[in-house]
């Protein structure tokens, strides 16, 4: 671990609290979960810059300031309880949604990814995480129904089945498009399904279809 992490963690928070991030959970998050602990060795010391990095297979850990926001998108919908992350990646994210709600399931496609992240939360004592190996566009059914999904990786069309996860009252947040990509916020009331446009994003790509 760097010595001084502390410093820059509080550092990030302190900039995307700038940046318009208002919940105070989450930006107590950002302050206390060490990025650099999610990132290569050679890459350590742009960890606390708020820019996105390369994890390897192509997958990039995603931006503090979208790792915030979207973060703060669900607590401001009102979910606290039971979240479900597509993407897990480094882990980063997984991280910040174990400080933020109670209990977190993080699905992710590539296995080495996986192991890495479920290490390093570990290493963190974050024990309110359950995470698998699959396909994200397929959710997790056994533990549905989900207060809040998150998708990290930006879909071609809107997933139905990860629709049909959600609690009633549950959100839905998602990347959609492929060049042109848009955060959508989702919202189920029964079976009517309630879309907002939230903002352009750039995400990598869902990859669909089946397991590596
Ligand atoms: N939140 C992560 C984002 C990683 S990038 C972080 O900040 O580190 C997006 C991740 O989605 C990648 O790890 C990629 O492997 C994963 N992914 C892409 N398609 C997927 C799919 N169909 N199912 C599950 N994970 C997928």
């Amino acid at each position: 671990m760097l010595a001084n992490y502390t410093r820059s963690a509080k550092a990030l928070s302190d900039l995307l609290k700038r940046e318009g991030v208002e919940d105070t959970q989450v930006l107590g998050a950002i302050a206390d979960i060490p990025r650099h602990v999610f990132v290569d060795d050679v890459l350590k010391h742009k960890a606390y810059e708020n820019t996105a990095l390369p994890i390897g297979q192509g997958q990039t850990i995603s931006q503090p300031y979208i790792v915030a926001r979207m973060t703060e998108l669900l607590r401001l919908a009102g979910v606290r309880d039971k979240v479900l992350e597509i993407g897990t990646g480094s882990g980063y994210q997984t991280a910040i949604l174990a400080k933020t709600f109670s209990k977190v399931y993080s699905v992710e496609r590539i296995k080495a990814l996986q192991w890495q992240a479920k290490r390093r939360l570990q290493k963190l004592d974050l024990y309110n995480v359950a995470m698998k190996h699959g396909d994200g566009w397929q959710g997790w059914q056994s533990q549905a129904p989900f207060d809040g999904i998150i998708v990290t990786a930006a879909a071609s069309k809107l997933p139905q089945d990860l629709l049909a996860q959600l609690a009633d009252g549950g959100v839905l947040l998602a990347p959609i498009g492929e060049i042109d990509q848009k955060l959508i916020m989702v919202i189920r009331k029964g079976d009517n399904y309630k879309e907002h446009i939230i903002a352009p994003v750039r995400f990598v790509p869902l990859v669909p279809g089946d397991i590596e």
